[in-house]
């Protein structure tokens, strides 16, 4: 059956790293992947044309797909519009409305890129974490929530930290599915220690592990997390916690890799319908010059086809390509080294599909 993805572009390199990967996609449709690409627009982009960065035909569209890939948003011209029309909030938009909350979010360091990182290469070469983010709750959306002012005049913030069994249950299961997929390790990161909500979390974590006797379980302090995410990053395989840990967690994780431009996302929902994304974001400072590494785009793809499409062999195929436009010395500027051949974000996708 033909499977329908919604192609959002979005603003700044999104047009054109996205370019690479739909170059990917058609490549994948010659041989044999039965898929249909419609265009929509999404953030700033979109405000453009209907004054508002999530129109109605764009969240159709992306109700109506299997899966979505998307480049980027957001640009200097639209930070002072109001919030609620920023191109952040098509995003935002869109994860909610199709309740995108698992945020997967792997790390990996290819060998061939190991001098990148800020670590020791020992430390960090072949690393491959997976952080599993849950993405649609806890404090970020928790009420009450808001700035109030206290009798004696002085003002107080505060925010709630929530987290039904159910809303634990889930993420645990798409860590754990995950899990079975990679070395069947899963590490739950919380603050059982002082948080209550985070002690139920640990408890679910223990009820969903029931279910999967061929994965082995691990507790860990969030404080802890991050030291040992420095310390000895090889040590995990899939991590799973809250939206506030994981958001900072993977963000950590990310940077142990040393390169912005390789790093792919999804956020699924209980259907296994995701969001397909680069974890970067619009680089306005580069847009329009042909210079942006495309991999992370078309590693998301990889993604997407793995999760969504069901087409692991397909998802294979991408990722040893990505390994060996790298191994034939291929750099865009941003991972460009001594030595290594810099190409623009065109010639590096041209490089992928050529490979495959
Ligand atoms: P950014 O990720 O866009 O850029 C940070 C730095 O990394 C810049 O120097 C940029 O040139 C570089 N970079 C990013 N992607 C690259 C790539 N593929 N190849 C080469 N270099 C790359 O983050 P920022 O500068 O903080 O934000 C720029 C805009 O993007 C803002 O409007 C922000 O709100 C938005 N943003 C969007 C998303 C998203 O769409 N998911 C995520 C983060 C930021």
């Amino acid at each position: 059956m033909t499977k329908k993805i919604a192609v959002l572009a979005g603003d700044g390199i999104g047009p054109e790293i996205v370019a690479e990967a739909v170059k990917v996609l058609e490549c994948l449709g010659r041989n044999g992947l039965a898929v249909e690409l419609e265009d929509g627009l999404v953030g700033g982009a979109a405000y453009e044309v209907h004054g508002t960065p999530l129109p109605a035909e764009t969240l159709d569209l992306a109700k109506a797909s299997d899966a979505i890939l998307l480049g980027a948003v957001g640009g200097y011209q639209w930070e002072s519009l109001d919030i609620s029309v920023r191109p952040e909030k098509g995003l935002l938009g869109l994860r909610a409305e199709l309740e995108l909350f698992a945020n997967l979010r792997p790390a990996i360091l290819y060998k061939q890129l190991a001098d990148a990182s800020t670590l020791k290469p020992e430390v960090v070469a072949g690393l491959d974490i997976m952080i599993v983010r849950e993405l649609t709750g806890g404090i970020y959306f928790g009420q009450p929530r808001g700035v109030r002012t206290l009798d004696n005049g002085e003002r107080q913030g505060f925010n709630t930290l929530v987290y039904s069994e159910s809303e634990i249950e889930r993420i645990g299961r798409s860590a754990f599915d995950i899990a079975m997929k990679r070395d069947r390790r899963v590490c739950s990161v919380d603050k059982a220690n002082v948080l209550e909500c985070t002690e139920l979390w640990r408890e679910v974590m223990e009820q969903v592990a029931r279910d999967y006797p061929e994965v082995a379980l691990s507790h860990m302090y969030v404080d802890n997390a991050a030291m040992q995410l420095v310390r000895a990053p090889k040590q995990f395989d899939v991590m799973v916690t809250t939206n506030m840990f994981g958001d900072i967690l993977s963000d950590c994780a990310a940077m142990l890799t040393g390169s912005i431009g390789m790093l792919p996302s999804a956020s699924l929902n209980a259907e296994g319908k995701g969001m397909y994304e680069p974890i970067h974001g619009s680089a306005p400072d580069i847009a329009g010059q042909n210079v942006a590494n495309p991999l992370a785009t078309i590693l998301s793809l990889a993604m997407m086809l793995r999760y969504s499409l069901d087409e692991a062999v397909m998802a294979d195929r991408i990722e040893r390509a990505v390994e060996k436009v790298l191994d034939q010395g291929l750099r865009t500027a941003d991972i460009h080294s001594d030595g290594m051949q810099k190409v623009s974000t065109s010639a590096m996708g041209d490089a992928v599909v050529a490979v495959l």
